[in-house]
This record gives C-alpha cells, structure tokens and sequence, in this order.
C-alpha cells in the first residue's frame, strides 16, 4: 500500500510521528494508502528549513522568482491530467471536474508570474530639501497554510504561488483526507527549479496545526476550511501575534425572482448544487424563488433532472456526481436530510440509501431535493456540504434579500433575473461577499480576490489576486536625504516639510 511522507528541505520524510491515518477510495471504500501524521517535532523541522531557506529566497531578484512560477504554470498545464487523477483517486470528484479545479489553480500561477509588476513600490522625489520617499513591499518571512479536502489542489494553490511569489517560504498542512495532491504540488514546484526548503510538506491532525499556529517563527496562517475550525485558528494564531486569514464554511443561496429564465435558473442550479457532489464552499445549497408560481415550475423542473443525475466514479467519463469524502460525511448528510424531513421539510427527491452497483461499498448519495424548508431548519441553518439542494420559498424580493442577509453565513450568493434594477439593487444590499447575476457561482477570477463575509471568514483579508499582495508582504517606507550635506540645525519641533 502506498504510504504517504513528509517533504522537508526537498526530501521525503516520515518524521518522528508514530501516528499514520487511512487514505480510502471514495468511490470503492478501500483503503487506497496512510499517511504520516506529523508530530510538533516534525513542523518544527520544516519550520527550520523553511526558516533557513528564506534569506536567500528573500532576496532572490522578483523576476527570478517569477522565472520559476512560468515554469510551473508550463509543467502544470502538461501535467493537469495527472493532478487531475490524483485528486480523484483520493477525493472521487469527476475527472472533468477535477480538471476545472487545474485550470482555476493554473490561473492563480499566472497571476503570480506578474510579480515583480505587482510588487513595485511607489517613490516621491524631493518630499523636501534633497529628501526622497520610496515605499516597498517585503515578504513576512516563514508562512503556513492550512487546506480542506474538497480542493487538495486547488486551494493550496490559491495560498502557495502568492506567498512565495512575495519572497515567504512556506510550510503547507494539507487535508489528511486526500494528503497526494499536495505532495504531487510539491513535486511540480520542485521541478520548475523552486530551491530546497521554500516550500514544504507537512501531513497530520490537530497536533501538528497547533504546533503551526504556536511557532514563534511562522509569521502568518492561511487556512481554509470549515467555519469551527476557522474561528479557533484565527483566535490561536493571532493570540501568538500571527497574521491570520481564516475562511471558513457557507450556505449560499441563489435567488429566483419570476421574471428569470426558468431553463437557465434550473440549470444553474442542478450544476452548482450538485457538481463535485455539492462539496464546495460556493456550491448553492438553497434555491429561493419568488412567487408560488415561479417556486412550483422550477420544482416541477429540478425534480426530473435530480432524479436523472448520473452519478459514478471518476473513471466513468458520463458521470456527473461522484461520491461524498468518507462513510461519515454520507452518514451524517443522510442524518441532516432525515432530520429536514422530521421538521417538516418534503423530501420531493429522496438520495439516501443510493446503490452503484459493482461499487456497493463506496460512499454514495443520490441526489436530494427538499421543498417547503423554512429558516428556523436544521437544513438550512447548518452547511450540509453533500448533494442537497434545498427550495425556500419567498413571497418576495425583499424576503429574499433579508434572509441571506440574516443568514450566518456571506459566501457566496446569486440572483437570476432579467431586472437590471433589481440586479444593481442586489449587488448594492446583500451582506454577502460573492455576489453572481446569472452567474451560479461566481468564484472570482484570479485576478481579483476570495472572500466572503460574516462567519465565512475570519481576518482582513481574501485570498488570492491582489488581497494576497498584501497579506503576504508588510509595508515598509524609507524617506532619505541626499546629498547628506544639508544642514538644517537640530528640529525640535514635529518633522514637516512645509
Ligand atoms: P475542516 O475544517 O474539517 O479541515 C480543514 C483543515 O483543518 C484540514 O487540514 C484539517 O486537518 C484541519 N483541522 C480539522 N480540524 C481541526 C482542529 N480541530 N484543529 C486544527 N486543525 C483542524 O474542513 P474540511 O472538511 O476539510 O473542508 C470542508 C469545509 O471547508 C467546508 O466547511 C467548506 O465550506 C470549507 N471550505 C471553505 C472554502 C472557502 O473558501 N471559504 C473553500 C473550501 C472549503
């Protein structure tokens, strides 16, 4: 069985941990590898090396450093296919949609290729006699980041080519659920010339984040993941003085109003509720028409297509669903459908107990449609995070807005309508960071930044874009007289140049 190491300093490594965890197969239930979990001595390990790594890496030229992200984004887009299979095998999302979670982490390393334009400073001549001012950019120094399993590529690709693109080294804890894709990220950073130690792998459990969020040399976390566990690393790591940007859960709502194309607005809905198996953070989990007669035809137009969904294991090139991440994930997204239906949701399409034959021991749901839910629901206050698309009703527009917006939640959000006012309005109004028009989810482009708003993050800042430039550096601005000849006496009073 393949068993899954460390990389410190560039090497493999098992570290001193004696704990290892089960990586299984989604789609079969086997046990596909283990991984090591590391002990606090292990991060301290690859702290130090990413700690020794970092003077020079620091002061490498920008445009060098930018050498080795073209470089990547070449070797990651001949390789995509390959981290597209090793995403599958472990977390059993489609291969098609494994390939589009390539392509979005792809897009963050070509946004890093522009570093040296994105880290230019800002400089004033003659602020006074013979003084000039210049501010810079500089990196932080060692910085972590902490992964979910739903993106194990993705998402440490959003953190890795910014933070290290600004001059920090990196040490990465990824999911335990599905550990390869980070190693194999390693490995294509490594290959595109990326020396020794800047970035490093470290595989565990709660030991070894805590041992992250209290090293006195890791000067900021990046984590994404579920609301829980966002808030407790954004209390921990700034305790101990770190820069923390936590992003955590959702529940995102799409907003049908009756004048939208109901064709579209159903479409929309069955691929962002259902797609990797509704395990994403932006996937919709609640549709909210407006009007009986708009809620009664989209029921009447999901029900068939939720039924119809094709659901199989990465390999089947026809599946459009695959399986959820572990037997407890599908344990307790089946528990949460049936305490909807005992607080009095209609279960118009019922995904519990689903069979794929020759994969009877796979973690599989169908996928599940719920109508009449109500906001005081079990269903629709928490984050499911499986195939449940759940339909509230709204008696109006502005019932719609102020339910996403008492919600705890600001993911991500959409509205479907042909109302260019009541998009504008909406845009303006909804408490939510994310916000899409005819757009399901709208994750924004690479060029831009992440984040939500409310419980959906912790700390100032996105994630990638230009949010990254400025978690990943510190400010520092020099003012300089030259030539050093000038004599104005001693000042006693407050400096100006007036
Ligand atoms: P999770 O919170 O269980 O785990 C995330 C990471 O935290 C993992 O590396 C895990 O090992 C670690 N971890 C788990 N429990 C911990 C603890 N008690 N102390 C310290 N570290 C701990 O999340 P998950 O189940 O892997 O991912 C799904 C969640 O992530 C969902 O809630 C989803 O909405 C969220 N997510 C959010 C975004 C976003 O951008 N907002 C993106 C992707 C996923």
């Amino acid at each position: 069985m393949k068993h899954i190491t460390h990389i410190i300093g560039g090497k493999p490594t098992t570290g001193s941990g004696s704990l290892v965890s089960p990586v299984f197969n989604p789609a079969t239930g086997e046990q596909v590898a283990d991984v090591t979990l590391a002990s606090a001595e292990d991060v301290t390990t690859a702290v130090t090396n990413a700690k020794s790594a970092f003077e020079s890496w620091a002061s490498t030229p920008p445009a060098k450093r930018a050498r080795v992200m073209f470089r990547l984004r070449d070797i990651l887009e001949a390789r995509a296919d390959e981290v597209a299979r090793t995403i599958s095998a472990e977390h059993g999302k489609t291969h098609d949609d494994a390939l589009g979670e390539v392509t979005r982490a792809l897009e963050v390393v070509e946004y890093a290729c522009g570093i040296p334009e994105l880290l230019k400073g800002d400089f004033s001549r003659d602020v006074g006699p013979g003084i000039d001012c210049f501010s810079d950019r500089q990196p932080l120094g060692v910085v972590a980041g902490v992964t979910p399993f739903n993106f194990p590529a993705m998402v440490p690709l959003w953190m890795i080519p910014m933070a290290i693109a600004c001059g920090n080294t990196f040490v990465l804890k990824p999911s335990e659920r599905d550990p390869s894709s980070a190693n194999l990220v390693h490995d294509l950073f490594a290959a595109a010339g990326l020396p020794d130690g800047v970035l490093n792998v470290v595989h565990g459990d709660k030991t070894a984040v805590d041992a992250l969020l209290d090293h006195r040399d890791i000067q900021a976390v990046s984590f994404v993941g579920s609301t829980p566990v966002a808030e407790y690393i954004y209390a921990r790591g700034t305790a101990s003085g770190k820069r923390v940007q936590a992003l955590g859960g959702a529940k995102n709502h799409m907003v049908i109003l009756p004048d939208a194309d109901l064709d579209q607005a159903a479409d929309a809905l069955m691929g962002a509720g259902f797609g990797s198996a509704g395990e994403r953070c932006m996937a919709v989990s609640v549709a909210v028409p407006v009007g009986t007669e708009t809620a009664d035809k989209l029921v009447e137009k999901l029900a068939p297509q939720v039924r119809a969904l094709k659901i199989g294991p990465s390999t089947d090139p026809d599946a459009e669903m695959g399986p959820v991440i572990t037997r407890a994930a599908q344990t307790h997204i089946e528990s949460l459908i049936a305490k909807g239906e005992q607080e009095g949701a209609k279960v118009v399409v019922d995904g519990r107990g689903y069979q794929l034959q020759g994969y009877e021991d796979g973690y599989w749901l169908g996928g599940t449609l719920l109508d009449d839910i109500t906001p005081d629901m079990t269903v629709y206050r928490e984050e499911i995070f499986g195939p449940v698309l759940s339909v509230l009703r709204a008696d109006s527009y502005d019932q719609a807005v102020s339910l996403i917006n008492d919600h705890e939640y600001g993911n991500g959000t959409a509205l479907f309508t042909r109302d260019g006012d009541a998009a504008r309005d909406f845009a303006n109004r909804i408490q939510v960071g994310m916000v899409g028009v005819n757009v399901p989810i709208p994750v924004p482009v690479a060029y831009h930044s992440f984040g939500g708003w409310k419980r959906s993050i912790f700390g100032a800042h996105g994630i990638y874009g230009p949010e990254a430039i400025h978690f990943y550096t510190r400010l520092k601005t020099i003012t300089s007289r030259w030539p050093t000849g000038i004599r104005a006496g001693a000042e006693f009073t407050f400096p100006s140049m007036g």
